[in-house]
């Protein structure tokens, strides 16, 4: 209910999936399987922080929040009160931008009230945590084969996440259409939108 919720909330097509939050690198294999070492050697170098990774999913995730696909978008966020929420649930937490699909991402409290605000009932809450530092999306590398690939850019550079794992990354998942999903399109790369 609360995902669906998710999805009305934002305007946001089913298709597109959401990435789950955890709150250590112990939940990445509730929510993953046949994780490769390089996946962890990222999760370890880039935890917490704007780092995406993709892997096959454990059938306990709801499909919902992975449009029906077998993999699954999992990080640990870098911000105190997202990592404080975190600590005090005993399960992941799939979350979005709080912004209408389609929109510029919020980076403050206030933007989410602007953006969403009408839409909230007397019993939601938003949260101030203050202004973001990033203020882009996480890139996302999927590693669900033994090559991992970009497939967003975002705040953690391909030429950090290449100088760690030292190999170049594929890119040949590029025309994927979720990719550039969100600001760092709008903001860095707007005559690249398809
Ligand atoms: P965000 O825009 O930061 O909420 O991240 C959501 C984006 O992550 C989606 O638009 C997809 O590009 C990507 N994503 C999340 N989950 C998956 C998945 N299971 N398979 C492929 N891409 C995913
Ligand atoms: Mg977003």
């Amino acid at each position: 209910k609360a995902i669906k919720k998710i999805f009305e909330t934002k305007k946001r097509p089913f298709f597109n999936p959401l990435i789950v939050h955890i709150k250590n690198i112990d939940y990445l294999d509730v929510v993953a399987q046949n994780i490769p070492p390089k996946a962890y050697l990222l999760a370890q170098h880039f935890w917490p922080g704007p780092l995406t990774l993709l892997l096959d999913k454990r059938a306990d995730v709801p499909n919902i929040i992975t449009a029906d696909k077998p993999t699954v978008a999992v990080r640990i966020p870098n911000h105190p009160m997202a990592l404080a929420l975190l600590q005090q649930l005993n399960f992941p937490l799939a979350a979005p931008s709080a912004n209408r699909f389609g929109h510029v991402s919020p980076t403050s409290s206030a933007d989410v009230q602007e953006e969403l605000g009408q839409f909230l009932l007397p019993e939601d809450t938003i949260l101030n945590g203050g202004t973001s530092i990033v203020g882009i999306e996480s890139t996302i590398i999927s590693c669900t084969t033994s090559m991992p690939k970009i497939l967003r850019p975002g705040a953690v550079t391909i030429e950090q996440v290449e100088s760690l794992l030292k190999t170049k990354l594929s890119s040949e998942n590029l025309g994927n259409p979720t990719r550039f999903s969100g600001s760092f399109e709008k903001h860095y790369a707007p005559k690249t939108k398809v």
